[in-house]
Order: C-alpha cells, then sequence, then structure tokens
C-alpha cells in the first residue's frame, strides 16, 4: 500500500485457450481477505499467548526452550538458563482487593520482568501466578545468578495498584536452572527450574535457588519412598516398636510408647523421620496410624490372653497435626480401636505441644472426641512450642511430656530446673502428670525425681525394642498404671 502497510487479497484467475493451446481471454477476481486473515493470525498469536498479560503462554516458551536447545546441540559454549519466578501469596491479593486488581497486579510484574531482562531473553506467564524467563547466551551460572537477582529487585519494589492506588510489595521466588546438558529436553529444564523454585522456597530465607542435580535425585529418591510406602502399606510392612516408660520414685515399668519402624526391602529399618514427613504430605499418614493403632491392640490382646490376671500397661500413640485436622480420620482411629475390645485406658495419644496450644475448630472436635471415647491425652514435646505456662490450664490433656532438648540441659543449667520445677508443681496443680523424655544418664534421673516429676523415658530405662522384648519387660518389671 502506499502508505507502507501490507493489505491482504487472493487473487484467482483462469485462463480460456484455443485450439492451438493458446490463452485468448483470462478470467478472474480480485478479493480482499485482509480481515480473514488479520483474524487467523490472531487466532495464532491467541493460541500462544496470555490474553491478560499479551506475553508468550507455556506452549511458545516451550518452543523457544526447544529452539534453545537446538542452538545448543550445535554450539556447545551457547549456554542459557531457564528461570521460573512465582509471585507469592498471590492469592490473597486477589481475595482482598478483587480480582480486577489482581489483574493490574499480573500485568505490572510482567512489564517490570520484560523491562528488566536483556535483549533477546524470552518472558512468559506459564501460570497463574508463575512467570519464566529464557536468558539466551549467558557466560556462566553467575551470570543466570545476577539476572536473578536483578529480577528479584525490580519486581519487589511497591506497585500501586487499582483506583485507590494500593501499595503492593510483591515477593517473589525464583528457581534458576542452567543447561548443562545439552540432551536435556524441554519440560525437563523447566522441571529443573521449578525444583529450584521450590528449594527457595523451603530454605525460607533465600529469594533466588539455582538448580543443582542433587535436587533431582533427592526429588527422584522421594518419589520411589513414597511408592515403597504405599506398597509397604498393602504388604504391612510398618512395624511398631516399644519404648518404656516408668515411674521414677521406683522405675517400675508403668507404660510404652510405640514407635513406627518400617523394614524398607533395600534399605534396612526407617525412621520416622524417613518417612513420616512422607506419609503426611502424600495422604499416607492415616493408615500409617490405623496400622500402629492395630498392632498396639494386638500386642496388648496377645499380652493379656497370655497373663489375664496381669494389669495391662497401656501404650500411647503418636497422632500427626494432620490427622487432627480432620475428624473423620480420629473417628476411623477410635473405631478401629474400640473394635479390638480393649478398654479405652489401655491407649494413649501423644499429640504434640504446638496443635494442642492453638486449637481451633476441627482440631479441638477431634480432640474432644478422643476424650469422650475415654482417651488420655498427653502433650508431647512439651517446652518447644509457643505455650506459656500459663496456658497450660486451658490445654485439654491429662499428661505432659517433657521435650528431650530441655532434659539433656538440665544437669547443667539451673534457670532450666527451676523452670521445669515451676511446671511440674503447676501440672500437679491442674491434676496432671508429668513425664520426662530423653534420660540418659543417672543424673537426669536423680534431679528430674526430686523435682517431682512422675515419670521418665530414655536410653536409661530402654531404647525403643521389638514388641517381644517388651513383653519380657512388662513381665519383669510391669504393675501396669493407669492415672
Ligand atoms: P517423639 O514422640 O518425641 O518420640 C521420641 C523419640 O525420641 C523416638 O524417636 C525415640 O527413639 C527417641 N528417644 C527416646 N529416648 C531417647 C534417648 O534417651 N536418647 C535419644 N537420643 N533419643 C531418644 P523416633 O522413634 O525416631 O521417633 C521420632 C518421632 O517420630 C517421634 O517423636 C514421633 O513424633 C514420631 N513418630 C514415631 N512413630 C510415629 C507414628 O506412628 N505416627 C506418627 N504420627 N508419628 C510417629
Ligand atoms: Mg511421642
Ligand atoms: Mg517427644
Amino acid at each position: 500500500m502506499p502508505d507502507g502497510q501490507t493489505r491482504w487479497a487472493l487473487v484467482r484467475g483462469v485462463a480460456l485457450r484455443g485450439e492451438n493451446g493458446r490463452a485468448y481471454r483470462m478470467a478472474g477476481s480480485i478479493s480482499d481477505i485482509h480481515l480473514q486473515k488479520l483474524a487467523e493470525e490472531q487466532l495464532v498469536h491467541d493460541a500462544f499467548h496470555d490474553k491478560l498479560t499479551s506475553l508468550p503462554n507455556r506452549a511458545l516458551f516451550m518452543e523457544h526452550l526447544g529452539g534453545a536447545l537446538g542452538r545448543r546441540a550445535t554450539n556447545r559454549r551457547f549456554v542459557f538458563a531457564v528461570l521460573t519466578i512465582n509471585l507469592e501469596r498471590f492469592h490473597l491479593v486477589n481475595d482482598s482487593f478483587g480480582h480486577a486488581a489482581g489483574d493490574e497486579l499480573l500485568r505490572e510484574v510482567g512489564d517490570r520482568i520484560s523491562r528488566t531482562v536483556r535483549r533477546g531473553d524470552i518472558v512468559a506467564r506459564i501460570g497463574g501466578d508463575q512467570f519464566a524467563v529464557l536468558a539466551n547466551d549467558i557466560g556462566s551460572e553467575e551470570e543466570g545468578l545476577r539476572i536473578a537477582e536483578l529480577l528479584r529487585e525490580a519486581i519487589s519494589a511497591p506497585a500501586r495498584i487499582g483506583n485507590d492506588a494500593h501499595a503492593f510489595f510483591p515477593k517473589v521466588h525464583i528457581g534458576v536452572a542452567l543447561v548443562e546438558d545439552h540432551d536435556s529436553k524441554p519440560e525437563s529444564l523447566l522441571r529443573d527450574s521449578d525444583n529450584a523454585l521450590h528449594e527457595a522456597k523451603r530454605s525460607g530465607d533465600s529469594a533466588v535457588a539455582v538448580f543443582h542435580a542433587s535436587m533431582h535425585s533427592k526429588a527422584l529418591r522421594t518419589l520411589k519412598l513414597e511408592a515403597d510406602l504405599r506398597n509397604a502399606m498393602l504388604t504391612r510392612g510398618i512395624d511398631i516398636h516399644l519404648q518404656p516408660i516408668v515411674s521414677l520414685a521406683d522405675q517400675r515399668l508403668s507404660s510404652f510408647e510405640a514407635l513406627a519402624r518400617w523394614v524398607h526391602p533395600e534399605l534396612g529399618i526407617l525412621l520416622p523421620e524417613d518417612f513420616i514427613p512422607i506419609a503426611e504430605t502424600r495422604g499416607l499418614i492415616q493408615q500409617v496410624s490405623l496400622r500402629t493403632v492395630q498392632q498396639a491392640c494386638k500386642v496388648l490382646k496377645k499380652w493379656r490372653e497370655a497373663q489375664p490376671e496381669r494389669p495391662l500397661v497401656p501404650i500411647s500413640i503418636n497422632l500427626s497435626a494432620v490427622q487432627l485436622a480432620n475428624p473423620a480420620l480420629v473417628h476411623a482411629l477410635i473405631e478401629r480401636a474400640q473394635d479390638t475390645g480393649l478398654p479405652p485406658d489401655c491407649l494413649r495419644f501423644e499429640i504434640t505441644e504446638s496443635v494442642l496450644a492453638d486449637l481451633t475448630g476441627s482440631a479441638q472436635q477431634s480432640v474432644d472426641e478422643l476424650r469422650n471415647a475415654g482417651f488420655q491425652i498427653m502433650i508431647d514435646d512439651f517446652g518447644t512450642g509457643y505455650s506459656a505456662l500459663s496456658y497450660l490450664h486451658s490445654i485439654p490433656c491429662d499428661l505432659i511430656k517433657f521435650d528431650g532438648a530441655f532434659i539433656r540441659r538440665i544437669a547443667d543449667d539451673e534457670r532450666l530446673r527451676t523452670i521445669v520445677q515451676h511446671s511440674i508443681e503447676l501440672a500437679h496443680d491442674l491434676g496432671m502428670k508429668v513425664i520426662a523424655e530423653w534420660i540418659e544418664d543417672e543424673r537426669q534421673l536423680v534431679i528430674l525425681r526430686d523435682l517431682g516429676c512422675d515419670y521418665g523415658q530414655g536410653y536409661l530405662f530402654g531404647k525403643p525394642m521389638q514388641t517381644g522384648q517388651a513383653h519380657e519387660m512388662w513381665l519383669a518389671r510391669g504393675e501396669g498404671d493407669r492415672d
């Protein structure tokens, strides 16, 4: 066009030919398809771009990643980085200020990223509150980190959003993956960058993390362990060990704590720290607990059958916060225990202090249900959480277990002894009994006994042991004790 613009037209024509094959007449048409063509282009554009920010979307970003990998396959000196950027707590903006403000913030962040990166870098919006950058041709890992740092600074500057010009202080986490391996796939690069992003979130204090191969193997190990754990639930692979709790006055056996042990086919015996967190996050903790309750009950029934005249010693079971948050799960545990026909004073439930101190809604309902069914509740790890002593009267429990971290220092720390002494007195005034865990030597035992502590648990009295050994201990030293 004279103004330099392009205009689309479709030209069609046919020639009429004489007997000698020569054309003697032309007929044809010229149609204006400009708008139609623009609409088609728009369609293609829409398929590869994010409507809100007009940035490339995930699909187009993957295409660019594929292109960069192709370049690297022919030129090993071409190094690039993939950055994933997550806007933290974005849903709060939507919830508190409305979607229009949320949209505006996303556009602003998209602009900030685009203004910060270098020419030739690709910026995309790959999820609700997630952006990604392909930083092309960087010299080194440091360069990738430098770009991430610049981005963090640019995004975190206060933004004025909405009609009321609210000031927002966007917070971001950024994951960086460097291409080191020319046969990587676009998906695995994005996944590595995402893994780094999660690492940055987990570490709490750092906003930027770089992906390292070890993260990949850690993620893979967790995945495999999860699959193995699901399997173990089917094949009854989780066992309990019992650790004795004794009366400090005469060292007679008073109760046992059930501690989960997983006999892994390749890795040997795994301790709770290796698998309870996985069970909690992957929805398997209830199965672990059902199994623990069932095994504890089975042991007690066996002992009762063998020595019907001898009073049983209670076994305590650890409950995790995840379960307490869901009264239906707790209800199922209670039913499982009741089905065994054992009286409820045979079982106790240990709940960690931070949960009991801050009981709300469903957790409160769970604890009420346990107590109504006749089970005793014990505060586990007392002293590690936030509950000041003055809260003790409001915590619904029957027993308190002092955390091992206190007991370890008790012989050398006079102030600590005073605190423990007052806590014991207060607990007694409130009608609760006190247990100290992690007693490893005679000195600790004497101090705690003199402070009035009722019971003790720790290697001095016995490590967690197999149920058969625990049975022998009950026969030799136990009278049972139900308070
Ligand atoms: P916890 O309830 O505080 O359990 C006590 C932990 O301290 C046990 O570790 C025990 O072996 C250890 N311990 C006891 N006495 C001593 C001592 O004198 N010295 C030392 N160094 N350690 C001692 P374990 O078996 O590794 O259990 C760790 C945690 O895992 C438990 O802490 C409990 O919170 C959790 N847990 C164990 N079994 C289960 C379970 O079936 N379900 C749930 N939800 N959590 C469980
Ligand atoms: Mg415990
Ligand atoms: Mg404990």
